[in-house]
């Protein structure tokens, strides 16, 4: 038996691993007070970005402004580090606009560490975690089906025990992650790196069901290898769109992206080689996402396609590493030289990092409560991409939410749970924990219902007042914010008052072809930022909508509003469908309105549920009244 030694200090929490799940729950668990320990394999690949050098776009810019408006961080780093801004989808309606940046991807990693190291609750260790220690009943045990069990702490592969009342965990896709290229496969978290096999055989016999899940990346090539006279070049916004609410102006300098294309060459090269694909041979067997699939995929299933386009990302201020965006592929290392090659542009390219598929195992996330604390270990809270979400931002908000409620649970406050109309963030967490996931979940624009309502510009209308309560925005942002709204407002009833000719303002200003600045009243928008302009047009021009949605909004509610028990036993509920029984037994909602978003039950099955729990409050009610008599 080995030997394990117990750390000397407990903590309230312990967060594990420093991806950016890790990162916002060990910073805002650490704020609101909370002694809070980061175990994490590796301190250099804190806030890693694993993919591409990029935060925010469409719907993952919302979920970004969500976190900032909350307390979190993501957005003031990326403020910080951003080499590129872009705001995305201005053609379109506002609802639909997303900030995006590319970021200088180690200067994004330093700045977070060094975020986190000057937190003073918060104390970072690397150590690679191995298990969970759970208590089960009073009895110390490695699980069992069927008792009460409640995590203690986690034992890490250098025999330390570490206690906590609480454990977060945010592991990525490093649990028994196996990476493919061409033929070779081998176990590792991400290309360089180890993978976390025994915690993923753990968390099994605690009782979790675990499945499998595959994503990808492109090759990283050397700047000083591409003929830049060939490429069409892609400048950011004039005048860059803060990510923070916080952040005043970008001061950085700022570089260009570039874009290029793949050919009939290369399609021909990766059509010749499939038979070399893991994907292709049958050897990954995890669910890939279907919304970013590899080049060997879309070469495949987009045949009809002569090109596809291929942006060139510089990774950094101080690399020469060049992220090819568009070609992910898991193709032997001689095939991606050979097909990059076919590329304009990058006829001498030099590949510094190859391209790589990685299967990774992830615990589908039906098995958590909306405050992502696992149904079966109570105080367990899991957060990232260990649910089965994909991307750096449904990572990092999961983290804020599971940081905020392990502290909300130590306390014995209710839980935070946002709603499908206050934020992506509720949608996605309602998603995950109520639909799970197949695939890689990531979000869309799409998911949301009440998209008028969550806007990247009144992020911090719908949410700041819930990171002050928390103590994580701070008094003088949170003014800021009021002043805001209360600029905006002012500004709306005053265009909605004064007169022009035979109509308002406001009727003029909804006029399609009328800006805020076309209106006839020479001191318009003196006082106002652009964003309190942009936010004024809104409110006026989609007034219509944004009523219709909040009608929508107040009859969910209701539903809402009427509470399931979580032990309620659906087997018994005579008239329900066996498939709906399933799914309710294995998902136990906590709301009529969440039994309804469970894909498999229907309008019928809800209407069953309800006269049953109706039938249930009066035999209780009667029971009692007999009691009394
Ligand atoms: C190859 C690849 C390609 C990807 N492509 C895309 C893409 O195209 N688009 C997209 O949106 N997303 C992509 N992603 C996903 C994206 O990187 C993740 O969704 C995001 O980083 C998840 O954040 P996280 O915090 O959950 O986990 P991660 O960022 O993976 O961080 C996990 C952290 O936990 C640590 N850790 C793990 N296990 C242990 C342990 N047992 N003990 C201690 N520490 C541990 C790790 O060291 C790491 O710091 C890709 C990921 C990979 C690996």
């Amino acid at each position: 038996m080995a030997h394990i030694v117990t750390f000397h200090k407990e903590y309230d929490i312990i967060v594990v691993g420093a991806g950016h799940a890790g990162c916002e729950a060990a910073l805002a668990a650490s704020r609101m007070g909370c002694s809070v320990l980061l175990l994490t394999m590796n301190l250099d690949t804190i806030a890693q970005m694993s993919c591409n050098p990029a935060i925010g776009g469409l719907s993952k810019g919302h979920i970004v402004r969500e976190i900032d408006a909350l307390g979190g961080q993501m957005g003031r780093a990326t403020d910080v580090t951003g080499i590129q801004f872009r705001m995305l989808n201005t053609k379109k309606g506002p609802a639909v606009w997303s900030p995006r940046a590319q970021v200088d991807k180690k200067a994004y990693q330093c700045h977070m560490k060094w975020v986190l190291e000057k937190e003073p609750n918060l104390d970072i260790t690397q150590e690679l975690v191995e298990g969970l220690e759970v208590e089960e009943e009073g009895c110390q045990s490695s699980g069992g089906e069927g008792s009460l069990k409640r995590v203690t702490g986690v034992i890490t592969r250098a025999n330390m025990r570490y206690r906590a009342k609480v454990v977060i965990l945010t592991a990525g896709t490093f649990l028994n992650g196996l990476i493919h290229i061409g033929e070779v496969s081998y176990p590792a978290g991400r290309q360089g790196e180890f993978p976390a096999e025994r915690l993923s055989e753990n968390l099994r016999q605690i009782g979790f069901e675990i499945k499998r899940l595959k994503t990808g990346t492109p090759p990283r090539i050397n700047r000083n290898s591409i003929d830049f006279s060939q490429l069409a070049v892609q400048i950011g916004d004039e005048k860059p769109q803060v990510f923070s609410f916080s952040t005043q102006s970008i001061t950085q300098e700022q570089v260009p992206c570039y874009v290029t294309y793949t050919n009939a060459k290369t399609h021909e090269v990766i059509l010749k080689n499939l038979d070399r694909s893991p994907l292709y041979a049958g050897r990954i067997k995890g669910i890939g996402p279907r919304y970013c699939p590899s080049i060997e995929d879309k070469v495949v299933r987009f045949a009809q396609r002569s090109r596809h386009q291929v942006f060139l990302e510089p990774e950094g201020m101080s690399t020469e590493e060049v992220y090819l965006n568009g070609v992910s592929t898991s193709l032997p290392q001689d095939v991606q030289i050979e097909f990059i090659r076919t590329i304009k542009g990058l006829e001498k390219s030099e590949i510094m990092r190859f391209g790589y598929a990685i299967e990774y195992d992830f615990v589908p996330p039906t098995q958590l409560k909306p405050t992502q604390e696992t149904k079966l270990v109570e105080n367990l809270f899991f957060a990232g991409q260990i649910n089965g979400t994909s991307g750096y931002e449904e990572a990092a908000c999961q983290g804020l939410m599971a940081g905020i409620n392990g502290v909300l649970k130590l306390r014995g406050e209710e839980p935070f749970v946002l709603g499908r109309s206050e934020a992506y963030i509720g949608v996605l967490i309602d998603d995950l924990v109520t639909k799970g996931t197949n695939e890689p979940y990531r979000m869309f624009l799409s998911r949301a219902e009440y998209r008028l309502l969550l806007r990247y510009d009144n992020a911090d209308l719908r949410l700041m007042k819930y990171g002050r309560r928390f103590g994580l925005v701070s008094e003088q942002d949170y003014k800021r914010c009021e002043e805001k709204w209360r600029g905006i407002n002012e500004d709306i009833f005053r265009l909605r008052n004064e007169k022009a000719g035979n109509t308002t303002l406001a009727k003029l200003l909804q006029r399609p072809e009328m800006s805020y600045y076309d209106l006839p009243c020479p001191d318009n928008g003196n006082n106002l930022t652009t964003e309190m302009v942009q936010a004024i047009e809104i409110e006026i021009k989609y007034e219509g909508y944004i009523k219709r949605e909040l009608n929508r909004v107040e009859k969910c509610k209701k539903l809402e509003a009427r509470p399931l028990p979580l032990d309620l036993d659906y087997s018994q509920i005579k008239g329900l469908r066996t498939e709906a029984k399933e799914k309710l037994q294995n998902v136990r909602p906590d709301s009529i309105a969440r039994a309804h978003r469970i894909p498999g039950v229907s309008p019928c099955d809800i209407s069953t549920i309800m006269i049953y729990m109706e039938h249930k409050r009066r035999v209780k009610c009667s029971t009692w009244n007999t009691a009394e008599e």
